[in-house]
């Protein structure tokens, strides 16, 4: 049984970046205002996420870290929400701890104290009590310390650790209400303040001169159109870097990949932007459910829309008229 629970696990965690993300979508799902994120060793070393959130009553600690265990889902319609859910189904805690040093520490506003629950390589220990504010922290040590083909695939620290910046970063940026804070061997490498301004998100995310760089997207939803908002910043034309990495787009506040929005956001520079220059963007695209299809893995990103052409026209749309109404 831990066997099939470790190859499940090297399924749905593939990094520790794919660990960070899972535990801050637990954060955020808990209704957290601050989540801070320690990551040694590149994350396989040490990962420490704790947030402020709701907590987790002791006598459901062991709960949390079951198998196929989820207090989320209460209508299996829920399953077909796509976009609009966070997270895998219950199997987050339990896949983690299948393939390291899971500690679990938690206290609800009105608990006493709070409590604690080890899981060693799939080996759930006994409930401890543990001094803690209110909210909960996940500790991981040691991950992928008994799937050693997976730990051989990883690769470098400091590749792990970019990863993990991605990951958190497109939180912070998608999250701006929520003060998210970062650091790697005891580096502090951002921390937004939670104001809920997205220009303080890219500038605690990004620095000084991308934010002021920022341009606010503008877009008039029409009613016949299968997009409902679009809304976001982009960069001036001279505020740039090499990759395509510092396009952040998000579909019903849901961090995805899609090369449709990728381009269309280029497209909307019409010829400004340098060769193989590319610009900083934080854009959120909100469509009817129906209209997109999440890829059913887990761990993939990539979206499809229905009307891709008309989703296209209208982001390269709405960046085009920013940048013309900003004298761009
Ligand atoms: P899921 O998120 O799909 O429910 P997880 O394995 O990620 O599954 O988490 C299992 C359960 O543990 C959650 O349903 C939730 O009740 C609880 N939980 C996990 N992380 C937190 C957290 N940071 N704050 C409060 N509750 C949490
Ligand atoms: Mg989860």
């Amino acid at each position: 049984e831990q066997t099939i629970q470790r190859i499940a696990a090297g399924e749905v965690v593939e990094r520790p970046a794919s660990v960070v993300k899972e535990l801050i979508e637990n954060s955020l799902d808990a209704g957290a205002t601050r989540i801070s994120v320690a990551v040694e060793g590149g994350g396989t070393e040490f990962l420490r996420i704790r947030d402020d959130g709701h907590g987790i009553p002791e006598s459901e600690l062991p709960l949390a870290v079951a198998e196929h265990a989820t207090s989320k889902i209460s209508n299996i319609n829920d399953l077909d929400s796509g976009v609009a859910s966070l997270g895998f189904r219950g199997e987050a805690l339990s896949t983690i701890g299948a393939v390291s040093k899971l500690t679990l520490r938690s206290r609800t506003a009105d608990a006493a104290s709070g409590a604690e629950l080890t899981v060693d390589g799939g080996e759930i220990g006994e409930i401890e009590p543990a001094g803690c504010p209110k909210g909960t922290t996940v500790e991981v040590e040691d991950l992928f310390f008994n799937t050693p083909a997976r730990r051989k695939f990883l690769k470098r620290d400091r590749t792990e650790f970019d990863h993990i910046n991605t990951v958190v970063s497109q939180y912070a940026l998608a999250n701006p209400e929520v003060a998210i804070a970062l650091e790697h061997d005891g580096r502090e490498l951002f921390a937004t303040e939670g104001t809920g301004s997205l220009r303080s998100a890219v500038l605690s995310v990004y620095g000084r001169e991308v934010a002021e760089s920022m341009i606010e997207l503008d877009y008039e939803a029409d009613d016949n159109g299968p997009i409902e908002g679009i809304s976001g910043l982009v960069s001036d034309p001279e505020t740039t870097r090499s990759t395509r990495e510092y396009l952040a787009t998000f579909v019903n506040d849901r961090y995805v990949t899609a090369a449709t929005l990728r381009n269309a956001v280029i497209a909307g520079y019409g010829g400004q932007l340098a060769p193989d220059r590319y610009p900083f963007a934080v854009l959120f695209v909100e469509v009817p459910p129906g209209a997109v299809d999440v890829n059913v893995h887990p761990r993939k990103t990539e979206v499809r829309f229905d009307d891709e052409a008309a989703v296209e026209a209208a982001v390269q749309q709405a960046v085009e008229s920013a940048l013309i109404d900003n004298g761009l």
